[in-house]
């Protein structure tokens, strides 16, 4: 088995949230509750406040420079349009792109549109301008779907999708692979909460659970979804458990790769 790290990109900066779409407010909410729940030290409770005050909500630079340290190739999904809670502009995004482009990252939309076609190809078309890449492939945000979204990502031309949760082999959908994923870091954190709900104890138990699942259906890939905007010291638990996991498969010998690395695997291997 082989694993496979992405990042999605939900937020660059603070501010371009405003308070109508809730998440600032949402935002002070959780990290109270959590400070009060013991979940988050007074150090990443003030930490939080610094990120506000210095408008960062993405650490998309810390942590490519901390995979190249460990080998882990990073492969980031960006979006280009708004919505769900996901607010930043195609000007914001560009900057990120091109920084990430010359850091030889893999970069693929993080979709908004799941379910009308027209709309779904127009985001396609948007991203290849911007990004003047032909070949590249998508997650969802939220992991949105119904049981046409699949085919239409397909048709409208994209390499791979990775939204599917599930414990299967990546396989075909037409000529777009899809790739399932099984591990997301607030699934694991928040554990069916709006917050952090999991210490690092219990995080780590529950992942090496669903690692030796990988294992049991004989995965060849193991998909993570790691947020950047956690790659933080106060996000510590996020941050510890990101670090700990990259370690932990590292030491169980499970080498990292990217989707493109992947899909060039499968096809070789057909
Ligand atoms: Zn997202």
């Amino acid at each position: 088995m082989k694993a496979i790290i992405s990042h999605d990109i939900d937020h660059i900066s603070i501010f371009e949230h405003t308070f109508k779409d809730a998440i600032i407010p949402k935002f002070i909410a959780r990290m109270h509750i959590e400070l009060l729940s013991g979940k988050i030290s007074l150090r990443e409770y003030t930490l939080r406040w610094t990120d506000f005050f210095k408008n960062k909500w993405q650490n998309i630079d810390e942590l490519i420079t901390y995979n190249n340290i460990n080998n882990v190739p990073s492969s980031f999904f960006i979006a280009v349009n708004r919505g769900v809670g996901l607010n930043y502009s195609n000007r914001a995004a560009l900057l990120w792109i091109q920084q990430m482009q010359k850091r030889n990252c893999e970069i693929n939309i993080h979709g908004i549109e799941f379910d009308d076609f027209e709309r779904i190809c127009e985001e396609h078309s948007l991203f290849k301008s911007l990004t003047k890449s032909e070949n590249f492939g998508v997650r969802m945000h939220y992991v949105r779907n119904n049981n046409q979204t699949y085919s239409m990502l397909d048709k409208a031309g994209y390499r791979f999708d990775s939204t599917e949760y599930a414990f299967k082999n990546p396989y075909k959908i037409g000529a777009m692979w899809e790739f399932p994923f099984q591990i997301m870091d607030g699934w694991i954190l928040e554990n069916g909460k709006k917050w952090q709900s999991l210490n690092f104890k219990q995080a780590k138990e529950n992942t090496i659970k669903i690692i030796d699942k990988a294992h049991q259906e004989n995965l060849l890939y193991l998909g993570i979804d790691f947020h950047d905007r956690y790659f933080s010291h106060s996000f510590k638990t996020w941050l510890d458990w990101y670090m700990w996991l990259v370690d932990y498969l590292k030491n169980n010998n499970i080498e990292f790769v990217n989707y493109n690395m992947a899909i060039n695997e499968l096809e070789v291997n057909k």
